[in-house]
């Protein structure tokens, strides 16, 4: 755990409601600002800065963060209309929170390609 970091004290239950779904792994939460009708933010419980500080060790957590990001499309039934997984990394990528994540946008057409 950072101590510093919003997604960290969430997976720790210190901010937010309770999480859409957690296991020891992972944590998914809808995200506070929404840019669709479905946004899940989808996180590793292990504190990883963005996709450039995951490391061969990770493969494992991070095959498991899209398998529940998948899960969560199922559930929350966008699955068969579609979906969009994205992971901001870096200042160009537009990362603002920097903690791994994934995020689940999906209930409406998205438009291609992103701003
Ligand atoms: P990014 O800009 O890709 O790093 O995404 C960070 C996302 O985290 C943004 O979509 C924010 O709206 C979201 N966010 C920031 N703080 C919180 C919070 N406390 N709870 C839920 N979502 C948050």
């Amino acid at each position: 755990m950072s101590q510093n970091c919003i997604f960290c004290k969430i997976v720790a239950g210190k901010s937010g409601g309770p999480p859409l779904y957690q296991d020891e792994h992972v944590t998914a939460f809808k995200d506070i600002n929404p840019q669709a009708p479905l946004h899940v933010l989808v996180i590793p419980n292990k504190h990883i800065v963005s996709l450039n500080e995951a490391e061969a060790e990770d493969r494992v957590l991070l095959g498991h963060l899209f398998l529940t990001a998948a899960k969560l499309a199922q559930q929350e039934g966008v699955a068969a209309s579609g979906y969009r997984l994205v992971t901001n990394t870096g200042p160009n990528g537009g990362q603002s929170v920097f903690h791994l994540h994934l995020h689940l946008l999906g209930g409406r057409r998205l438009t291609w390609p992103p701003g």
